[in-house]
């Protein structure tokens, strides 16, 4: 990795730092994952700029303020088990690896091609995610439950009971929910008598297929 990458993403992280109340565990996540390793190769330039790339098809990675929100609201700690659904190129991923460590981030996505390149770019840099290509709904059946999951589509009717039913009571769920006409970022708390719901304001991701 050149110095030029990694001053690049030193800079990028001060100013989350500034503009994001987020811990230095998530900070200090997003300062150790090569960006620019996730992106296209003809947009390596723009890697540690703050804003979404196109992925191919018609997908894109989150802006990093955008991860650093959604792993945070997450309060992950190290051994957590977490479900992703939206593995994308692997990127927001990565970054809950560097929180939890290995072999415990499990991740679910639903165009295969982008599953195989993801799987392969995450192994070849190092973090052991669990990448399987499929749908959110149903996947990773086998799996006890997890202490957290997230979603990076944006699930119109709200987060399905098919996702909240894999997580522990009192773990979190982090989601944008809505369509086209406006989507919210949510966090929920699944509870046995049932969902606490805290508002994060406004977003735009892709949708939920
Ligand atoms: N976290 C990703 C962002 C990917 S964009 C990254 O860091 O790059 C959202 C992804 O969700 C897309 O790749 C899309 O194909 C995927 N997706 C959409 N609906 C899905 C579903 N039902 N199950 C699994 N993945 C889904």
């Amino acid at each position: 990795m050149s110095d030029a990458d990694a001053a690049a993403r030193r800079t990028l992280v001060d100013r989350l730092r500034e503009r994001l109340d987020v811990t230095e565990r998530t900070l200090s996540a997003i300062e150790a994952v090569p960006r620019h390793e996730f992106v296209p190769e003809r947009l390596r330039s723009q890697a540690y700029d703050d804003r979404p790339l196109p992925i191919g098809h018609d997908q894109t990675i989150s802006a990093p303020h955008m991860v650093a929100v959604m792993v945070d609201l997450l309060d992950l700690d190290p051994g957590d088990r977490v479900f992703e659904v939206g593995t994308g190129c692997g990127y927001h991923a990565a970054v809950v690896a560097e929180i939890v460590g290995p072999g415990t981030v499990y991740s679910v996505e639903y165009v295969p091609a982008l599953a195989d390149a993801a799987r392969e770019r995450l192994r070849r840099l190092g973090y052991a995610v669990t990448v399987r290509s499929g749908d959110g709904r149903d996947a990773f059946p086998d799996e006890s439950p997890f202490d957290a999951a997230y979603l990076t589509c944006a699930a119109p009717d709200g987060v399905p009971d098919a996702i909240l039913d894999r997580v522990v009571d009192g773990g979190h769920v982090v989601a944008p929910v809505g369509d086209a006409g406006g989507q919210r970022l949510v966090r929920l708390t699944v509870r046995a008598t049932g969902v606490d719901r805290e508002d994060h304001g406004g977003v735009r991701f892709v949708p939920m297929q």
